[in-house]
């Protein structure tokens, strides 16, 4: 079964095709993204006007119900959650920082970590605890 990215809030799917679809905001700019639903792809679509910078920090909304998903856990990180099709949802941990590729995967106990930046992050919590 193909991996459904969901909004940890409304539960809408955010990858309703082969691309994730969410809103960003940075200062007064606003937009959608859309990025490659395989972790550790940083592909993305974004329209060339919206203002991205190397190392800024954008805002990522959920484009249904515009709550933030910035991580309760860690705030350099989005948190949206992943359904694999098994009894359990994992969390997705996706770095903020434009060009910073660090994506995590908790699901209980374990973590995979995606992209070469992860290592910078090796002591990270997603526990909350
Ligand atoms: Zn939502």
């Amino acid at each position: 079964m193909k991996k459904r990215y969901l909004c940890p809030f409304c539960r809408v799917v955010l990858n309703p095709n082969i691309k994730i679809v969410f809103s960003v905001h940075k200062g007064a700019h606003r937009g959608l993204m859309l990025f490659n639903a395989k972790p550790g792809d940083y592909g993305f679509i974004a329209d060339p006007d919206f203002p991205l910078n190397e190392g800024e920090t954008v805002n990522f909304h959920c484009p249904v119900c515009a709550k933030s998903l910035t991580s309760p856990t860690n705030d350099h990180f989005i948190e949206v959650l992943l359904d694999q099709g098994d009894s359990t949802l994992s969390k997705v941990e996706f770095s903020r920082v434009y060009g910073e590729h660090a994506t995590f995967i908790v699901d209980g106990e374990d973590v995979e970590a995606y992209g070469e930046d992860a290592q910078d992050f090796d002591d990270i919590n997603f526990f909350g605890h």
